[in-house]
């Protein structure tokens, strides 16, 4: 029976439990050149040793919040989950987005993508296994779909799992998959029927990534770190009560995860700059004696004016989440806009720092920002291309006629 508790109520106890816990989060209203941290990162190089501090630290967070009653508020209580309503996990978000909390980014595919599908298509044993430890942040998950000739075709995956009694065994490879290194479980998508049409013969498995035969080997990217991977599996062994959904049925699975993948990436950084924040460009561009120019205004305007756009469609998009309704192509439009935006601020910051961008001459908030326009081709990519994204629009919004597809080969179409 979940609590009856008034949000009047409920908002005293988080905010007292806030207070005991965290400190206030002091509002950077305007920037003082010079002070503070430039790091501006779309996707942060980091060592091994920061990321696992970073981690640990999160995780404690996580863990204290569990055991006072605000790690789950919306989820079943018969999962860990408090039971309460979405408006009380809303209002608790909000409510924490007000103090200086540990960086909590390891578990964030785990509980934006992996988590919710298997509330919505794991079986009681794998919800009563992991969702509990997922939320406390027990443990990480990762989502395992990418392989080097499936990603925006992901119906082509050709991992495979077969079924060897109670078990399945699958050997394949997969690549992209951020944070493996840190996992303890990850979301993998297998081929189980190859004679079916490509989008039929597909299921999904929850895998232990500590299992024999699970092998992840980290991929740096250009950013300097080294955030994703690539996985082997070579005959890993998944028992069938971790399978998520029917056999077969793998790709209504695979867009549960998907919409939720687009909403965490669209919805979670607030649809404007991402991490690329109006206040820091509005100060640079400031302090490099441009505050006059007119097309740099307007530059600037732009982004700005874009990202609340980028905003407003987010928090549409997030209302219908709240009432109960499936994520829908609003989704992949909040994606976009987000990612529309990140590149024009890349432009911008082209224009506005040149030479300084590409030759580190140590003056504080120039060179530092190239670190975030090389982070941004990876957020146009991750979580469906811009290009599907479009396409996605194209059709299923606007009701244009769908793209043409390549011809059948002659050997294939026999
Ligand atoms: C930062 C980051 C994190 C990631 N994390 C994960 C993860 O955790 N797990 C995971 O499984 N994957 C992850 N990925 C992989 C990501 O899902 C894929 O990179 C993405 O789906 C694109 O697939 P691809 O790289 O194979 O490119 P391709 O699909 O080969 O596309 C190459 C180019 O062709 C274009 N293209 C392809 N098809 C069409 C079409 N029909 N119409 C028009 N243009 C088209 C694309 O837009 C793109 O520009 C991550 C990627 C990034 C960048």
């Amino acid at each position: 029976m979940a609590e009856g508790i008034s949000e009047a109520a409920f908002e005293e106890e988080a905010r007292a439990f806030l207070e005991a816990n965290a400190e206030p989060r002091v509002e950077v209203t305007s920037l003082v050149w010079g002070e503070g941290s430039d790091e501006v990162a779309v996707l942060p190089e980091k060592s091994p040793e920061e990321e696992f501090s970073e981690l640990e630290a999160g995780r404690a967070w996580m863990q204290t919040r569990f055991d006072a009653g605000f790690g789950w508020i919306s989820g079943p209580e018969a999962y860990g989950g408090r039971g309460l309503g979405r408006s009380f996990q809303r209002l608790y978000n909000e409510l924490e987005s007000g103090f200086e909390t540990a960086p909590q980014s390891a578990f964030g595919i785990g509980l934006g993508m992996v988590a919710p599908t298997i509330a919505a298509h794991g079986t009681d044993e794998v919800k009563e296994a992991y969702l509990r430890k997922m939320y406390r942040g027990d443990i990480v998950g990762c989502q395992l779909f990418s392989e080097p000739e499936a990603g925006s075709d992901l119906a082509s995956l050709q991992t495979r799992a077969v079924q060897d009694g109670d078990e399945w065994i699958v050997t394949g490879q997969k690549v992209w998959t951020s944070g493996a290194h840190l996992s303890d479980i990850g979301e993998v998508m297998c081929r189980t029927d190859p004679d079916l049409p490509k989008h039929k013969g597909l299921t999904g498995f929850v895998v232990d990534m500590k299992a024999p035969g699970v092998e992840v080997r980290p991929l740096r990217q250009m950013t300097g770190g080294a955030s994703f991977n690539e996985v082997f599996f070579t005959e890993v062994r998944i028992p069938d009560s971790h399978r998520l959904g029917d056999v077969n049925g793998g790709w209504t699975v695979a867009l549960t995860t998907l919409m939720n993948e687009r909403a965490a990436i669209g919805g979670g950084m607030g649809g404007g700059g991402g991490g690329l924040g109006t206040q820091r460009l509005i100060e640079l561009v400031r302090h490099q004696g441009l505050g006059k120019d007119p097309l740099v205004r307007q530059q600037l305007a732009d982004i700005i004016i874009n990202g609340r756009v980028a905003a407003y469609t987010n928090l549409r998009a997030m209302a219908k989440v709240a009432a109960g309704q499936l994520p829908g192509p609003e989704m992949s439009l909040g994606k976009l806009t987000l990612t529309a935006n990140m590149l024009r601020t890349s432009a911008l910051l082209s224009t506005v720092l040149g030479p300084k961008l590409v030759a580190d001459s140590g003056e504080w908030g120039t060179y530092a920002w190239s670190q975030a326009i090389l982070g941004v081709p990876g957020m146009r990519i991750a979580g469906g291309t811009d290009e599907i994204l479009h396409n996605i629009i194209g059709e299923r919004v606007l009701g244009l006629p769908k793209e043409p597809q390549p011809p059948v080969p002659v050997a294939a179409a026999r």
